[in-house]
């Protein structure tokens, strides 16, 4: 697995390490019998425009998940930014969200739009729908989602 590498409006660069995509790619919908997976990104900002991704919550017990929705109810989501967040002496923290979709080359549905803009936080914060073949980014600022684009792939 590779890490992404993007750039996000501002000059900002995005990182999001190899450790963070084997989670998520691990997860791909391949199989028609595959539910939709979804979790938190954990990471850091840096500066001003930079945010580096170091982790992401895997699917928990209690989520539920059909192959066309997910619905994120365990705590473990939260719990594992709070404890990055104290482990990290306060610098990682709840960076964005990922997802998977049934389909080759994903793009967000007018459900995760709307979802995002209603519930993320102003500051910028990274999504992620993983696919089957290929990956979908883009950054939340003040609640307008912009696709972004990998250098890398
Ligand atoms: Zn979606």
């Amino acid at each position: 697995m590779l890490e992404v590498i993007a750039k996000i409006p501002n000059e900002g660069i995005l990182l999001i390490e190899a450790q963070a995509m084997s989670i998520i790619e691990s997860l791909k919908q391949i199989s028609t019998l595959d539910t939709e997976s979804a979790g938190v990104l954990i990471g850091e900002y840096r500066g001003n425009h930079h945010i580096r991704v170091v982790g992401a919550t895997r699917p928990g017990q209690i989520d539920r998940s059909t192959r066309f929705s997910f619905d994120r109810r365990s705590p473990h989501h939260q719990n594992s930014v709070l404890s990055a967040w104290h482990s990290s002496g306060k610098i990682q923290t709840w960076v964005g969200e990922w997802h998977t979709h049934p389909e080759d080359y994903p793009i967000p549905s007018s459900i995760d739009i709307h979802e995002w803009e209603k519930t993320l936080p102003a500051r910028p914060m990274v999504l992620l729908i993983q696919g089957r073949k290929s990956h979908w980014l883009g950054i939340s600022i003040r609640s307008v989602v912009t696709s972004i684009t990998d250098y890398l792939s």
